[in-house]
C-alpha cells in the first residue's frame, strides 16, 4: 500500500463544528483522514463529500470517547496505524451553568471526555510519532483556560488542564521533532453553545468567530510552530507578558525556608 507523504490526520469530534472544519482544511492540505465522533451518519456524509472534493482517503470511526471500550478502540488505531501523523484532540463538551445548577454526573462526563480521553489518545499516539520521528498533536483548549471565571468551573478547569498538558508535552518533546499545539478558541459559532444550554445567538455577535476563521488562524499558527494559538486575540502582547512572567515564576516557587511574610511562632 502506498503511503501518502503527509500521512493521516485523526480528528476527534469531526462530525460537526470546529472538528469538521479541521477535517476539510487538512484534507485540502493533502492529509488522509480518520474521522471520529458518535454520529456515524454525519461522519459518513462529511467523508463522502471530502473524498469527492479532494480524492484523499477518509475513514470513519463511530465512537463515544466517554465510553472506555470505544476509547480503547481509537487508542488501538493510534498505536497500530503508522500512517497517522497528526492527532487533533478536538472532541469536547462545555456548559455555562454554575456549580449549584450543575449535575455532578454531567460534570464527571465532561472530565472524562475533555481530559481523560484527550490524555489517553495522546499517550497512544506519541510513542509511534517519536519512533517515526514525525508527528503533531493539536489540542483544542479554550480561552477559558486563561480565564476560568468566564464559564462553568469544571469546563474552565478541564481546558486549563489541556493547555498545561500541551505546554508540558511541548517541552518534553522539544528534541524529538514532534510538534505540539494548544488552540484556545474564543466564542465560536458552533452547536457547542446550544448543547451547553446557551444558544450562540444569545452572545454578543462582536465576540463570536466563525469556525472557519478560527481553524484557518490556528493552522497558520501551526505552520509557524506557535505553541499557544489564540486566533481571536488581536494584540498578543499582554499574553506574551503573562507567559514570560509565568515562566519566570518557575525558579521562585520552591524553597526550604518559609517565606518571611509568615510570622514565626
Ligand atoms: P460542537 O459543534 O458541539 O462539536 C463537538 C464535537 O465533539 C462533535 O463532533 C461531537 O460529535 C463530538 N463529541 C461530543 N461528545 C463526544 C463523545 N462523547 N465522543 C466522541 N465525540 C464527541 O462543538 P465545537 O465548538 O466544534 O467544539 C470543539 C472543541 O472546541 C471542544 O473541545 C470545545 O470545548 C472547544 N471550544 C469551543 C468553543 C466554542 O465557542 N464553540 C470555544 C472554545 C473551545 P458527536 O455528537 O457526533 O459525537
Amino acid at each position: 500500500m502506498t503511503q501518502h507523504p503527509k500521512g493521516t490526520a485523526l480528528i476527534t469530534g469531526a462530525s460537526t463544528g470546529i472538528g469538521a472544519i479541521y477535517a476539510e482544511r487538512l484534507a485540502h492540505r493533502g492529509y488522509d483522514l480518520v474521522l471520529v465522533a458518535r454520529n456515524r451518519e454525519r461522519l459518513n456524509s462529511l467523508a463522502s463529500r471530502l473524498t469527492t472534493q479532494t480524492r484523499q482517503n477518509v475513514e470513519v470511526v463511530a465512537a463515544d470517547l466517554a465510553d472506555a471500550a470505544d476509547l480503547a478502540e481509537v487508542e488501538r488505531k493510534l498505536r497500530e496505524d503508522a500512517s497517522i501523523s497528526v492527532l487533533v484532540n478536538n472532541a469536547g463538551v462545555g456548559t455555562h451553568t454554575s456549580l449549584l445548577q450543575s449535575d455532578i454526573e454531567r460534570m464527571a462526563e465532561m472530565i472524562t471526555l475533555n481530559i481523560t480521553a484527550l490524555t489517553r489518545l495522546t499517550y497512544a499516539a506519541i510513542p509511534g510519532f517519536v519512533a517515526r520521528q514525525r508527528g503533531a498533536v493539536i489540542n483544542i483548549s479554550s480561552i477559558v483556560s486563561l480565564a476560568p471565571e468566564l464559564l462553568n468551573g469544571v469546563y474552565g478547569g478541564s481546558k486549563a488542564y489541556v493547555t498545561a498538558f500541551s505546554q508540558s508535552l511541548h517541552k518534553e518533546l522539544a528534541d524529538t521533532g514532534i510538534q505540539v499545539q494548544a488552540v484556545l478558541p474564543g466564542a465560536t459559532a458552533t452547536d457547542f453553545w446550544e448543547k451547553g444550554g446557551l444558544p450562540v445567538e444569545h452572545l454578543d455577535p462582536g465576540i463570536v468567530m466563525s469556525a472557519q476563521d478560527l481553524v484557518d488562524g490556528a493552522l497558520q499558527d501551526f505552520d509557524d510552530q506557535v505553541l499557544i494559538s489564540i486566533p481571536s486575540m488581536h494584540d498578543l502582547q499582554p499574553f506574551e507578558r503573562y507567559e514570560a512572567s509565568r515562566q519566570a515564576l518557575s525558579s521562585q516557587l520552591s524553597s526550604n525556608r518559609l517565606a518571611p511574610r509568615y510570622h514565626a511562632n
